[in-house]
């Protein structure tokens, strides 16, 4: 039987919390479960506020809208990225200003985000690549030297974290102006389509909800805090149902253990293939100092794309599915005529060469040895 690339992790509680959910008759948006799962977040990591999303892609389609982008106006990407971080900004008529990634790392280059400043320059969005922080310090010294705004692609970076230059130890989402995760099922913690907006800035609180709740003050009318609600800004319909929000809280009653589990099989991969990449020129993940593992994704980055082709094709034949990742936003099919900067030569590396290790909680330590074994022939 082959190996796949991912399994979605079901911990049992789900339909029980579902159930409890549809009992209570309160299904629609922002309830009970919506409230927990919110409450988690803020509570554990440290958030103003978060508001639970349908998806990640909602969740930055949120801070586009609070961001107030304009036609226009400039935002500063990465290539490698999947397209929901460019689609929320292109959306408002904003000119993505894509970034390489670094040589070391598939995450943005740092040092190369200056350059790429102008006048019409709004936000940053750095995406913490396979849960690895970026190095914050710089890209906050950045939005503050040129009054910009960060937006965190968190969307893979769950319980992870930055340590800064100042020593303290910082959730990832929690740095930025504005964050968004995911919790697709391929994420850590998943509910099928899911996401949450971290919001770090008090300046944004009070509109995000509204904006959530499709342009209405429904929120402060529950609440109690005025006595009608009504239209009152733009929005949309980005909170999930009660359904949705049950499911999740599950995963995130059980956090802890998913996390230790999934560290668990990275750092088995990081043992077992450390010696073989530096060998044969493959690049395995880097931790810098600053960042955090918590244990999304293992690859490995071949030094051509043919071997990456032979390396997926031996991997096959002994019954284990990998996949590659992001294609280089700035040469994709709807952009790149509409993109005007240089080429991104490591994000198209990456785009070429980078292959994903399956990766999942119930992923058994035979079957990594046996992956690893069969990597070591290769
Ligand atoms: C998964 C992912 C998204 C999209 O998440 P959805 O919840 O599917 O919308 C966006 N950005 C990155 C970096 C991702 O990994």
């Amino acid at each position: 039987m082959m190996i796949p690339f991912n399994k979605p992790y079901i911990t049992g509680k789900e339909v029980h919390y579902i159930y409890d959910a549809v009992a209570t008759g309160k299904i629609s948006g922002n309830g009970k479960y919506t409230k927990l799962c919110q409450q988690y977040f803020e509570e554990r990591w440290g958030f103003k506020k978060t508001l639970l999303t349908t998806s990640c892609t909602d969740a930055l389609e949120m801070c586009a809208l609070l961001l107030d982008i304009q036609p226009g106006d400039e935002v500063i990407i990465p290539s490698y990225t999947f397209v929901s971080t460019a689609l929320a900004f292109v959306r408002q008529g904003a000119k993505i200003v894509f970034a390489d990634s670094r040589k070391d790392h598939p995450g943005i280059d740092e040092d190369k985000i200056e350059e790429l400043i102008t006048s019409r320059t709004k936000a940053i969005v750095p995406v913490h690549y396979a849960g690895v922080a970026c190095d914050m310090d710089k890209i906050m010294d950045l939005a503050n030297r040129y009054g910009l705004f960060v937006v965190e692609d968190a969307a893979q970076a769950v319980d992870s974290y930055y340590v800064g230059k100042d020593g303290v130890k910082k959730p990832l989402g929690t740095i930025g102006h504005l964050s968004a995760f995911s919790f697709h099922e391929t994420k850590n913690i998943q509910c099928g389509e899911g996401g949450l907006l971290g919001i770090n800035d008090d300046r944004f609180t009070k509109r995000a909800e509204i904006i959530w709740e499709k342009g209405t003050n429904r929120a402060e009318f529950f609440r109690g805090e005025v006595n009608k609600y009504g239209w009152v800004d733009i929005g949309s319909s980005f909170l999930p149902s009660e359904i949705t929000a049950a499911f999740l809280w599950a995963q995130l009653e059980e956090l802890d253990k998913i996390q230790a589990k999934r560290i668990g099989i990275w750092n088995s991969y990081y043992a077992g293939l450390s010696e073989w990449g530096l060998a044969r020129g493959v690049q395995i993940p880097l931790i810098p100092d600053y960042a955090t593992n918590n244990g999304h994704m293992f690859y490995l980055v071949c030094p051509t794309g043919e071997y990456r082709t032979s390396l997926i094709k031996h991997l096959k034949e002994n019954a284990i599915s990998t996949v590659f990742h992001y294609q280089s936003l700035h040469k994709s099919l709807y952009y790149h005529t509409k993109y005007e900067g240089n080429d991104l030569l490591e994000s198209n590396r990456y785009s070429e060469c980078l292959v994903r290790l399956p990766f999942y909680y119930e992923l058994k330590s035979t079957d990594f040895s046996m992956i690893g074994h069969s990597i070591l022939l290769k």
